[in-house]
């Protein structure tokens, strides 16, 4: 197909999930004002985010209130006051963190729970406040050419763009990742998650409580918070099956009797909580490895942030968290004012980066394995929550960050 002149822009950013608004944001707020627009591109004919909920550690509404976004955080999110672990088979609570003011006071930033859709719109928010961004709907990236002098980028839709950076913010089935690094697409983990929002007063009143509780049962593990200033409730359970027949790789529509089977003899607490759920949808969930090396976070003039670069179980709640403190990191690296090196800026980036997703990613794939934990493991887990308590739940290393580049 043939091409159009290119667009010249001053970045360009590729996708418009949290990754993509959040780098949108950072960049806009940094780079030097040009003759040029900084550009981000969604595939979709509209913004949108799925209809569940987010627990944003402290080291994330650091992030957030670093950007000015505080009290808008504050607008939609609910503060739950501790984190419940409890044993999926008998109702027993095994173990407790208390979050609220502990988590305040311990990291200067609190630890929040909000609905997907209200983070996303509050960063889109920011990005169109500022009015730095120029963002374009419905332009998926077909391929891009990355050069010495600058990276041209082509969308499906015949439109051309040129600019001397290129953010691959395009989640878990990234094109960027595919033709810049061909490492091949991510694999399914053997685990499916089921997802549903409850109206916080059709919630059984065992369940009706600002908290975080994480049901731990063998092959199996459930989480609920609180979303939307305590107004619903969202509701997301894990367990080992294979892949449905015809599922999409990612948002299907999901039955309460096929949960109900996979959650066999759970206790009845948990079991009246999952009836009260109006409605399901089932995530079969992807992953890669751990990353190992700054190279696959950047290469010249291209970087992968969010999903694209290290998508992670979802069992230490920090996928979204990671994505923003890229961009974070990110905005660090660059001197207000300065005209970019990027090759320069990305590696610094990267290797600021890598080690730390690295982490998180592995300690999420840890954390699988504990929760869903039978026999020996089991009975150890236990037996250390109960010796270490907070000891045990708390992760200072992860909520203090993210770290200085
Ligand atoms: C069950 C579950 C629970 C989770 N819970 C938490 C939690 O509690 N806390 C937390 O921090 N994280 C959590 N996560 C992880 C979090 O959802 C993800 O890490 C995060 O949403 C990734 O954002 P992203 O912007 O990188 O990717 P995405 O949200 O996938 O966004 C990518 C965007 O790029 C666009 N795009 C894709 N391809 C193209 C293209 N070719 N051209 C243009 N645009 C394109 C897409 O349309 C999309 O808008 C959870 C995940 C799951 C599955």
């Amino acid at each position: 197909m043939d091409h159009a002149d290119p667009t010249l822009c001053r970045a360009l950013v590729v996708g418009g999930g949290m990754a993509g608004l959040a780098t949108a944001l950072a960049l806009g707020r940094t780079l030097p004002r040009g003759q040029v627009p900084l550009v981000l591109l969604e595939q979709s004919e509209a913004f949108s985010e799925v209809g569940a909920g987010l627990q944003l550690g402290p080291n994330a509404t650091r992030v957030l209130h670093g950007w000015g976004l505080e009290s808008a955080l504050r607008a939609c999110a609910a503060y739950p006051e501790a984190l419940s672990v409890r044993d999926a088979l008998s109702g027993a609570e095994r173990g407790r963190l208390r979050l609220g003011e502990r988590a305040r006071l311990q990291y200067g930033a609190p630890y929040a729970t909000v609905h997907r859709a209200d983070l996303h719109r509050l960063l889109l928010e920011a990005v169109r406040a500022d009015g730095e961004v120029d963002t374009r709907l419905a332009q998926r990236l077909q391929s891009y050419q990355d050069r010495a002098e600058g990276v041209t980028l082509h969308t499906e839709a015949g439109a051309a763009f040129q600019a001397p950076v290129l953010l691959g913010c395009d989640g878990l089935w990234s094109r960027v990742r595919a033709q810049g690094w061909g490492d091949g697409p991510p694999r399914f983990s053997g685990h499916l998650a089921y997802r549903g929002l409850v109206r916080m007063d059709e919630v059984p009143a065992s369940a009706r409580r600002n908290e975080v509780t994480a049901w731990l049962g063998p092959r199996l593990h459930a989480v609920h918070y609180p979303v939307r200033g305590g107004e619903w409730l969202n509701v997301v359970v894990v367990v080992h099956g294979d892949l449905p027949p015809q599922a999409h790789a990612w948002d299907n529509a999901a039955h309460r009797t096929d949960l109900r089977r996979a959650l066999g003899a759970t206790c009845a607490g948990l079991l009246e909580l999952i009836d009260r759920v109006p409605e399901w949808r089932l995530w079969p969930l992807y992953g890669r490895e751990p990353m190992t090396g700054a190279d696959q976070h950047a290469r010249g003039r291209v970087a992968l942030l969010g999903d694209a670069a290290h998508p992670m179980r979802p069992y230490l709640a920090q996928g979204a968290a990671m994505a923003l403190e890229d961009a974070w990191t990110l905005q660090a690296c660059l001197n207000d004012g300065a005209a970019p090196d990027w090759p320069v800026v990305l590696q610094r980036w990267a290797e600021v980066r890598w080690p730390r997703n690295a982490w998180v990613q592995a300690r999420s794939r840890r954390n699988g394995t504990v929760f869903h934990a039978r026999g020996p493991l089991r009975l150890g887990r236990d037996a250390a929550m109960r010796l270490l308590g907070e000891r045990l739940l708390d992760v200072p290393r992860l909520y203090l960050g993210p770290p200085p580049p």
